[in-house]
């Protein structure tokens, strides 16, 4: 059981346009790194389009392989409140 499927429902890309995240993507093949819009991505896939499932519809532009590691980044008003305080 991966701990997506312990939380009961693996995230989708609307809940990352709402929650402003960001979306990291690596190739495990070639090492290619893109940042991707979430927004633009639930545009084209549909916001109820899960985060495992990227995995399984993303190919690499650089190498074409499709083992893509997929990695949600958030970056919400918590990060800069403690980047005032320090
Ligand atoms: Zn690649």
């Amino acid at each position: 059981m991966t701990d997506d499927e312990a939380k009961g429902r693996p995230a989708v890309l609307g809940d990352l346009v709402r929650d402003r995240a960001g979306l990291a993507i690596a190739c495990e093949a070639c090492s290619r790194h893109v940042a991707l819009d979430p927004a633009t991505l639930a545009k084209r896939l549909g916001y109820d389009c899960s985060v495992p499932s990227l995995r399984a519809r993303l190919l690499c532009s650089r190498c074409g392989s499709r083992s893509i590691d997929v990695q949600v980044r958030y970056a919400g008003p918590g990060v800069i409140s403690r980047a005032d305080q320090a």
